[in-house]
């Protein structure tokens, strides 16, 4: 018996650290990490330790013989990993077993000198890239850290992007809730940088400041009509069902039959699953009540991706698009409409992204007609939106395809095109990519102030992505502070927690978080649902401020 990786798999490789074989590929230090979809196992090498699964934050490691059905195919995935030869990398295993005690030469990428004294960071953004950093500062430092999120909860993404049916995937944010609560943090959570506090502010009372804001914008398509009501962006939908306090409870009007969805990457896939999922298996969730409340009552019954790019470019992940083929009740369909798609799956090995798609239903659907009975998800490559048509919403998308425009007929548009970073007060940025300037981490031009995950390195990548992009930027840090290269806070930090407390009363901390947490997970609990989210600012913080007996720090 041996283990296997599966659908959940956020590559923050903390399994690959404490595999006693090294049987877990591509490691963060192996050249095909940076591209790579998901983990796999080496079921040669693998002893069934179970060491993997045990650390894994997400729940993606089963014994290969004891998969769900859904995740049966993942024996075979991580198995055909190692036969490949993007697996070069990954070392022959040794014919006499494994060998625990072959130690390579030690090396110490960081190495602080032992007088180091405590660093005062600040940490802004509470989201995965934030917490990896915050993470990395606690475990391997003694520095204090001052966490701070423009919300009066913490989470950024974890909380507000990943899909309520993605519950795995959630787990993660147990990971980082523990350091929520460290000796050597704290917390203000409802602060605005720009607003409550400046970043001259934050940077005066720390020795290095670490921005971890995300890309909070969506990408446009710029295409006439884009405007027109019933079309939004995935991100304004995605923050609605996650119930996010900026999002409006009643923002998305789901009365017509056919949604389009531009774009295919993840987030794509997101939001056509939850647009189509049972609500009676979206009512275990944590998703908003009031997007259950319209999702229950909604007519959209097929949902059409439209990829730009052929299915072999697909943006998505292998492991979401299988997710989909399982999905209850709802068909999978391939639009045949251009004769390089069929080419493209049918050419495709074993291996390959498209290869998905085999066995997969082609059709060609009359896209002038109400949609055909049952629920479906349509996969439209080589097809580009142009002009989104109506006189008062949203009627129809024109599109373009090898074999001209054509009109499709819709009543929702989603643009799923892609995140895009805003301007952080106070740091440079670069407009094309919508990110922050950086050298390993470091802001350019400005000492002492660092970026980690989608600000600095663009708005691709998943939850664990961020945990070696936060060793990069924490090691930067680390090197310029050894060198002197810090600039020397003129204020105590203490004296920031009493700037912020009068600045905002309603900020919220360690114990107005868990108070809050203590009351979704109730409301949750006689519904037999793991939390129900408050949904506004206001109850979030009268929450905490009841959970903490009436008083904000
Ligand atoms: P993404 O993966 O970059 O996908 C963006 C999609 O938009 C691509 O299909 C892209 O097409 C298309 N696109 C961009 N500009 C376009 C235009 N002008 N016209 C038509 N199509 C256009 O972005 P995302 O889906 O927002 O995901 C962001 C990151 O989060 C990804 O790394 C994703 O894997 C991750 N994520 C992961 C999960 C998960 O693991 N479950 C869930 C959500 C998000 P091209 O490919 O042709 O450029």
């Amino acid at each position: 018996m041996t283990y296997a990786i599966t659908q959940t798999c956020c590559s923050d490789a903390t399994c690959v650290a404490v595999c006693p074989v090294n049987c877990i590929h591509p490691t963060p230090e192996e050249r095909a990490f940076g591209s790579t979809e998901m983990l796999h196992i080496d079921p040669r090498t693998c002893i069934a330790c179970g060491a993997c699964a045990d650390a894994c934050p997400v729940d993606a490691i089963f014994p290969a013989d004891s998969l769900p059905v859904a995740q049966q195919e993942y024996a075979a995935i991580n198995a055909a990993y190692f036969e490949d030869t993007a697996a070069a990398e990954a070392p022959e295993p040794d014919p006499a077993g494994p060998n625990f005690h072959a130690w390579g030469e030690p090396t110490f990428p960081r190495v602080l000198p032992a007088d180091f004294a405590p660093l005062k960071v600040a940490v802004v953004g509470t989201g995965p890239a934030g917490m990896y950093a915050v993470q990395d500062l606690l475990l391997h430092t003694s520095a204090e850290v001052t966490l701070i999120d423009r919300l009066p909860v913490a989470g950024g993404l974890v909380r507000y992007g990943v899909a309520p049916d993605h519950p795995a995937t959630k787990k993660v944010g147990e990971t980082f809730a523990r350091f929520h609560a460290h000796p050597r943090v704290r917390m203000h959570l409802g602060l605005d940088v720009g607003t409550d506090v400046t970043p001259e502010e934050i940077a005066a009372h720390h020795d290095a400041v670490i921005y971890a804001v995300g890309a909070s914008a969506d990408r446009r398509l710029a295409i006439p009509g884009e405007e027109l009501p019933g079309s939004i962006s995935a991100t304004a939908f995605v923050a609605w069902y996650n119930a996010h306090p900026d999002a409006a409870p009643d923002g998305v009007d789901l009365s017509a039959e056919r949604a389009i969805v531009v774009g295919n990457g993840n987030v794509a896939l997101d939001v056509a699953r939850i647009l189509l999922a049972d609500p009676d298996t979206l009512a275990r969730t944590d998703i908003a009540d009031h997007a259950l409340s319209a999702l229950r009552d909604s007519k959209v019954r097929e949902v059409v991706l439209l990829a730009r790019r052929g299915p072999e470019h697909a943006a998505y992940t292998k492991s979401e698009l299988l997710a989909l083929k399982h999905l209850p009740g709802v068909d999978l369909v391939v639009d045949d409409h251009d004769p390089r798609i069929a080419e493209a799956v049918d050419a495709a090995g074993a291996k390959d992204k498209a290869a998905v798609l085999q066995g997969v239903t082609r059709a060609r659907p009359d896209w002038d007609l109400a949609p055909e009975p049952g629920r479906r998800i349509v996969l439209r490559f080589h097809c580009e939106p142009v002009e989104v048509l109506g006189a008062e919403r949203v009627d129809a998308v024109r599109v373009a395809a090898e074999a001209g425009e054509r009109t499709v007929r819709a009543g929702l548009l989603l643009r799923a095109i892609g995140y895009r970073g805003v301007p952080v007060a106070g740091l440079p940025f670069d407009e094309t990519g919508g990110t922050v300037p950086h050298a390993g981490g470091r802001v350019e031009g400005q000492p002492g102030t660092y970026v980690v995950g989608w600000i600095k390195r663009g708005p691709s990548g998943g939850i664990g992505a961020n945990r070696t992009c936060a060793a990069e930027t924490v090691s930067t840090l680390l090197a310029d502070a050894v060198a002197g290269a810090l600039p020397a806070p003129r204020h105590a930090t203490k004296a920031f927690h009493r700037l912020v407390r009068r600045r905002n009363r309603q900020v919220v901390d360690a114990r107005g978080l868990a108070a809050i947490e203590r009351a979704e997970v109730n409301r949750g609990a006689s519904a037999g649902r793991p939390r129900v989210k408050l949904a506004t600012v206001a109850e979030l913080v009268s929450t905490a401020r009841a959970g903490r007996g009436g008083l904000l720090r």
